[in-house]
């Protein structure tokens, strides 16, 4: 039995998983052709089995993983990714060499990239290449055991939807991005994920836990390690039971004061098996992933289907939804502005959405259509000066009256606004024609300390219980209530129980948090007091 190893990474999903071992990648072995005989035509037959595997895949998924899967499909018959292959052929290279030569150039220059979003894609498109290179070669694909750790560099969204996560198991990878499609797929489905574990040697271990809490690997666990995972499975039940009393119930704090619990959600699959009675409402929908994949501008019928499920779903709860808000470190692309010195600084949400009227114009239709079918806010992202709103609601008016002519039904959604720029966060009164405030503590927290949320460097500064923080939070709640508009928060802080009573003492009586906090959140304002 080899020793007990343990490895420290970061978490990208939280949870518990143990079980067998299998290691990830190419196989090394196993070809059952011969790489030197390969042609052009071997080439395009097997991009096109890749293909067809993927868009058989992708019937059997839902949702995000759907896209995902569509998108690469899209990529394989796209000729600018193949054309490179065919000509390095043509000039006299083998098949193999001649694609994973361009694959592997492409990728070079996704993981280089300073920009999160493609380092993130940089997966999607090794999952490509050895897909393919395992067509050309003729190797069999190796069965991964139920239940199973997946060791490995990185690992391909098209290897984990494949993969039956009911039967449990986790990831731990030595590479990897907290925002690539994988983590967030493993977080929406509850898979443990662990990355940056470094230089990753599994050979001869046969079991692993994955600890999504400690953000830690342990091959080979022994005896302390398996009773710290039952302990901590037991802690985890015990939580759970504790959640599943106050889940149901609208939260109260100790002194008796009512305290909104709203959830946030980025994709309306996010809302199967999640019972709308437990929470109060929809407090923010990240419209972002709908203009993934298809090059920065879905359809306005595309956009309100997705927008008519979420609205179903919540049975007259109130749902907001959030205009685009790409940039930053959601960078879209065809849509968001290439090589901006500081993207956080610079043409992002409602800025965007104003630069780009003909993108934000069919989401404001798509908006008010939906709007005739349900209880629909509208708010926008990044609002820096009130001609902003200005802007935003005439535009809004207009897709109004056009619906109108075309005799399409439509509402008008209030228009309220995301306060997460220090500007409006600091004098909140100059906004009052907002019809309501929601707090977005991430981006208003590394506005405030200048310390950008996605540098690990400076994480320790990047914390939302900075007094300057609490204290304009206090300043957005007071003046919320003095002029008549509610206020909210949607940042994480709001789903972190340890912020709660800060928030509860600033004035905040409403919080919309990631679906599986709702009962923590709800735990957490119960021991709260006002004052
Ligand atoms: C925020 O900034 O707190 C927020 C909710 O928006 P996002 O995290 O999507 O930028
Ligand atoms: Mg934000």
């Amino acid at each position: 039995m080899p020793r007990t190893v343990e490895i420290r990474g970061r978490s990208a999903a939280p949870g518990l998983a143990a079980g067998p071992v299998f290691t990830i990648g190419m196989p090394a072995g196993g070809a059952t052709r011969d790489p030197a005989g390969l042609t052009g035509d071997d080439l395009s037959a097997a991009i096109a089995a890749a293909a067809a595997e993927l868009a058989m895949l992708a019937e059997r998924v839902e949702g995000e993983g759907a896209d995902i899967l569509s998108f690469q499909v899209a990529l394989l018959e796209d000729s600018a990714l193949t054309d490179p292959a065919r000509e390095r052929i043509a000039a006299g290279e083998d098949a193999v060499s001649a694609w994973r030569a361009t694959l592997d150039g492409e990728i070079d220059g996704y993981r280089n990239s300073d920009n999160d979003y493609f380092r993130a894609r940089a997966g999607d498109l090794a999952d490509l290449r050895d897909r393919v290179l395992g067509h050309l070669l003729g190797v069999p694909a190796a069965a991964v055991p139920a239940g199973a750790v997946l060791v490995g560099e990185d690992i391909t969204p098209s290897r984990f939807l494949a993969m039956d996560w009911t039967k449990g198991g986790g990831i731990a990878l030595s590479a990897g991005s907290p925002t690539s499609h994988v983590a967030i797929l493993a977080r929406s489905r509850g898979v443990p994920m662990l990355i940056g574990l470094g230089p990753l040697d599994a050979a001869g271990h046969r079991t692993a836990i994955v600890d999504g809490e400690a953000a830690r690997l342990i091959l080979s666990p022994d005896a302390a390690a398996w009773a710290a995972l039952e302990a901590g499975r037991a802690a985890r039940d015990e939580r759970a039971r504790e959640e599943s009393e106050v889940l149901h119930r609208p939260a109260l704090t100790a002194d008796g004061v009512p305290v909104g619990v709203f959830i946030n959600v980025a994709d309306p699959d996010e809302l199967a098996g999640i019972d709308p009675a437990t929470c109060d409402g929809i407090g923010l929908v990240r419209t972002e992933f709908f203009f993934h994949g298809r090059g920065g501008s879905p359809s306005e019928e595309e956009q309100l289907a997705a927008y008519r499920r979420i609205v179903a779903w919540a049975a007259g709860r109130p749902v907001t939804f959030r205009t685009l808000d790409a940039g930053g470190d959601k960078p879209i692309a065809g849509l968001t502005i290439e090589g901006e010195s500081n993207p956080f600084l610079g043409t992002r949400g409602i800025r965007l959405s104003l630069a780009r009227p003909d993108v934000f114009r069919l989401q404001l239709r798509a908006l008010a259509r939906v709007a005739a079918e349900g209880n629909v806010k509208v708010m926008l992202p990044m609002v820096t000066i009130p001609e902003e709103i200005d802007a935003a609601a005439a535009l809004l008016d207009e897709a109004l009256a056009e619906l109108g002519r075309e005799g399409v039904p439509a509402r008008r959604p209030s228009l309220g606004i995301m306060v997460e720029v220090p500007a409006v966060a600091v004098e909140p009164e100059l906004f009052a024609r907002a019809a309501f405030f929601s707090i977005g503590s991430n981006d208003l927290t590394q506005y405030v300390t200048a310390a950008a949320r996605d540098i690990s460097a400076v994480a320790p500064l990047c914390d939302p219980a900075h007094p300057a923080v609490i204290g304009l939070i206090r300043r957005v709640a007071r003046t919320g209530a003095e002029i008549g508009r509610d206020v909210s928060l949607c940042g994480d802080m709001g789903g972190d129980p340890a912020h709660i009573p800060a928030l509860v003492r600033a004035g905040l009586r409403s919080v919309s948090v990631a679906p599986p906090f709702v009962g923590r959140t709800k735990l957490a304002i119960a021991a709260a007091r006002t004052a």
